[in-house]
């Protein structure tokens, strides 16, 4: 139960601080599959926190609440929800519950894979560490031997492959994720139906009151592309959201979101290309004195609500 003692102490010290502030969430899966290669936030657990945030919240559609923050009219408590990349199990199980406690959420949609079939490039990846019986991956590389025998064998393996294959050129990523799956001995599939959002969906949850943005076309890391690309990745899925769904596209999520993932150009294209503010992976609250193409987000932490609810009263102490 989140009323223990210690929360109700730091609701009340965070809630004393009366700085404006803005605290971004962002979620990836909802479901209940328990997968340990790429898990998911379950959807109990997911409810829990929607109730949590809405009752003590104000939560807001991120680009209103990047407005009202740059207006310096925020609250002190709010709070915007949001998920990345586009999974159909967003519209499945995380939508009703949305509903339900009246969230209003904003996902990031990475446009190539909307509809398609195709998968994201780190789902090729996951899917072969799924899979797999081999019970070693050896020269991959420059990476060392990986005994696979474990699930702590497996997360690990996949870690350096996913470091190593997100220092890689797009052409040569897929290159290196088709010799992987061979090492692996498991088949590369580029398409899988049902795991991602099609505009049907898109187009529901718009219907109820979800918003959209971007989060490029095809995930590629923005800053080990060209200029070009850049601009075409940022303007093209832009371009595309405006067209299914008639409505603005102001809000930017950067593909993997970390330090060195985006920079000064892919921030001016952002803005030129008519976006108002762009989400990174980098944990934290935001002040109004933010870059708005730079807002920091925080993860859903942790499955045991009081934990969830500490964890997320600390970092707005920690922040102001
Ligand atoms: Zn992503």
């Amino acid at each position: 139960m989140y009323h223990s003692g210690a929360v109700q102490i730091l609701r009340r010290l965070s809630e004393r601080r009366r700085v404006a502030s803005l605290h971004v969430l962002v979620y990836h899966r909802v479901n209940d599959d328990r997968d340990p290669i790429f898990p998911g936030v379950p959807v109990d657990v997911f409810a829990r926190q929607m109730e949590f945030v809405g009752r003590h919240f104000t939560v807001r559609p991120l680009v209103e609440a990047v407005e009202v923050l740059r207006r310096g009219e925020a609250t002190d408590n709010a709070v915007a929800v949001t998920f990345d990349d586009g999974y159909m199990d967003n519209f499945t199980h995380a939508l009703p519950v949305l509903r339900r406690f009246g969230i209003p959420a904003t996902v990031f949609l990475a446009t190539d894979v909307v509809g398609t079939g195709r998968i994201l490039w780190h789902d090729r990846v996951f899917a072969a560490f799924r899979e797999t019986t081999a019970s070693e991956l050896t020269g991959f590389g420059p990476l060392p031997s990986f005994s696979l025998r474990t699930l702590d064998g497996k997360l690990g393996a996949m870690g350096r492959v996913l470091a190593f294959l997100r220092r890689q050129d797009d052409l040569i990523r897929s290159q290196w994720i088709e010799r992987l799956a061979r090492r692996l001995r498991v088949e590369d599939r580029t398409v899988v139906s049902g795991l991602m959002l099609g505009w049907g969906e898109v187009k529901a949850m718009q219907a109820a009151g979800v918003a959209f943005g971007s989060h490029s076309c095809s995930h590629p890391i923005l800053s080990r592309v060209n200029l070009e690309r850049v601009r075409e990745e940022i303007v093209e899925s832009r371009r595309c959201i405006e067209q299914q769904l008639g409505m603005p596209v102001r809000a930017f999520a950067y593909p993997n979101g970390r330090p060195g993932d985006f920079d000064a150009t892919t921030k001016r294209l952002l803005a030129e290309a008519g976006y108002t503010c762009a989400v990174t992976t980098t944990a934290g609250v935001n002040g109004p004195d933010q870059d708005p193409f730079e807002l920091r987000r925080g993860q859903p932490w942790d499955e045991d609500l009081a934990t969830f609810a500490v964890k997320f009263h600390l970092s707005r102490l920690a922040s102001g």
